[in-house]
């Protein structure tokens, strides 16, 4: 009972807008600069270290009047997946969202080859999901593959 009254309290009052959660802690911020809060008007609260059964600890994201695009929703599965959107409507929940790994990335991951021309030339990065399941990327100009845990963010 007690469990319930606290995960409803973490997640309450939102009118309109959209709640990014089951975030892992550690990659709350990678999240947030993903998806540009900090240049957003919206009224957002961030919730940290809160207590999760299955992640241990999770964070949460509220973004009032904000409802995002399935593109802009892919982005965060480069850092994460599993992390659930919940889209709200006069206080409801009106769709749940799944953060899902898209084929291409563009402008969001760095290139880790030194010699390759995004990092040399001022020009966006392109890579292919090469495999979803193990997190395989392919940069589009020199090919060269790595692995999404090892990737840095743009
Ligand atoms: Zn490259």
């Amino acid at each position: 009972m007690i469990m319930n009254e606290k995960k409803e309290l973490q997640v309450a009052a939102l009118e309109n807008g959209t709640v990014i959660d089951h975030i892992p802690s550690d990659k709350l911020f990678t999240v947030v600069s993903l998806l540009n809060l900090k240049d957003m008007d919206s009224n957002i609260t961030i919730g940290y270290n809160l207590e999760s059964k299955k992640l241990g600890k999770k964070g949460i994201i509220k973004i009032a009047d904000k409802f995002f695009t399935d593109e802009e929703i892919n982005r965060i599965s480069v850092v994460a997946s599993n992390i659930k959107l919940n889209v709200i409507r006069n206080y409801a929940v009106v769709e749940k969202k799944e953060a899902i790994m898209p084929d291409e990335l563009k402008g969001i991951v760095k290139c880790n080859n030194p010699k390759c021309i995004t990092n040399n030339e001022p020009m966006q990065t392109w890579f292919h999901v090469t495999d979803k399941e193990k997190g395989l990327l392919k940069c589009h100009y020199c090919e060269k593959e790595q692995q999404k845990d090892n990737i840095k963010l743009i």
